[in-house]
């Protein structure tokens, strides 16, 4: 404890030791009711914000989320474990801070949860180096450019065929060139009437995913895959549980669409598994529960290493810059869950590409008098 004491004070003379770790809980609800075939009705999604201020007036702010459930949890995580751990130590240091964090918890939550708590962390660190450099995070990140592939991704298993082809049209009128629909209904032939329903409105030139949220056991997401391989699917994401790698392997053998997943992937150490094993098309780490920044940029990495596209899930307000940044991203999805929207730069489109923000941190900003209200007080 004493040489911790020491050490802290050395750092603190620096001038870049954590000052003071703050933590918000918010429940925002959705415009509608959303479904997937495994998450259920979603009514609002969490958000997590963690601000972090240095001795020398540096400030960063992170942030995870989830689509409803667990969010008091990451808040106790951030509040009770992550703070007493960070308080006085040098935010410059991200990745020594981010295995610190991950050894600190390691033993009661390898991944999961933890995972999320360290990303709103990482985050906050990133926008405080990203500030202090005054560049933006899609030139720290990698800088290979400013702007990246996009599709819109829906949440949508419970609208009727009539209201999933207007809704996908809606995304086409926004300016998107590539969409994803959910799939998973009770008997496959009900998603394949789906997928070609949507497909006759999209064209043949608009880029066109499915995403089972791991709802089908090998054989059903070989059969409805072999279904729609006429369809020019170009990723079907989750067919089955993320565990299962060697299942993923037996549905890629067996069709001809290439396979994604990332989203349940919670640790570097998944991501490997996954990549020796699943014989996937598609890489999907989300910054929210990969351990930020430096997590899904090491996976990034593991990506570029295997010759393997990254993708993104959620988060986009954030994940533009960091796929943006990459020379090997595949898709930015553009996420059902608007957090974009309650910050002071949405998602901008131009010819089909999302832009990353041109501003010094991570892009994100928060306009507080939007989020307020939706504040809920945990102590
Ligand atoms: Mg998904």
């Amino acid at each position: 404890m004493l040489k911790n004491l020491v050490q802290n004070d050395k750092v603190a003379q620096k001038g870049s030791a954590i000052a003071s770790v703050a933590v918000e809980y918010y429940q925002v609800p959705l415009a509608e009711v959303l479904s997937d075939a495994k998450h259920g009705d979603h009514t609002h999604f969490e958000l997590i914000l963690c601000r972090i201020r240095c001795h020398d007036g540096s400030e960063g702010v992170g942030y995870t989320y989830t689509g409803g459930k667990g969010g008091r949890a990451i808040f106790s995580l951030l509040e009770h474990e992550l703070k007493p751990l960070l308080m006085g130590e040098d935010a410059s240091c991200i990745l020594d801070l981010w295995q610190k964090m991950q050894w600190h918890l390691h033993y009661v939550g390898r991944g999961g949860l933890v995972s999320f708590a360290i990303s709103a962390v990482d985050i906050a660190l990133w926008d405080i180096r990203c500030k202090q450099l005054n560049q933006p995070l899609w030139k720290v990140a990698g800088g290979h450019g400013n702007t990246t592939r996009c599709y819109a991704g829906g949440i949508d298993l419970n609208f009727s065929v009539d209201k999933l082809q207007s809704n996908v049209a809606g995304y086409l009128s926004r300016g998107f060139n590539a969409v994803k629909i959910k799939c998973g209904k009770p008997h496959y032939k009900e998603d394949v009437e789906r997928v070609r329903a949507v497909r006759d409105v999209i064209g043949e030139a608009t880029t066109f995913m499915v995403d089972a949220n791991y709802s089908m056991t090998v054989e059903q997401a070989i059969r409805f895959g072999r279904a729609i391989e006429d369809q020019d699917i170009s990723w079907f994401e989750e067919p089955t549980i993320p565990d299962d790698y060697k299942g993923f392997a037996r549905i890629a053998e067996s069709i001809n669409i290439p396979l994604a997943m990332g989203e349940n992937l919670h640790t570097i150490h998944e991501f490997g598994y996954a990549i020796e094993q699943a014989k996937l098309g598609f890489l999907q780490p989300d910054a929210s529960n990969i351990g930020g920044i430096t997590g899904w940029l090491q996976v990034a990495n593991m990506a570029l290493a295997a010759n393997l596209p990254v993708c993104s899930h959620g988060m986009h307000e954030l994940h533009v810059s960091l796929m943006a940044s990459q020379p090997h991203a595949g898709f930015l999805e553009v996420h059902s869950f608007p957090i974009d929207q309650y910050t002071t730069h949405p998602i901008q489109l131009q010819g089909g590409l999302a832009v990353a923000p041109d501003i010094a941190g991570t892009g994100v900003v928060f306009d507080d008098n939007l989020l307020r209200p939706h504040q809920v007080k945990l102590i």
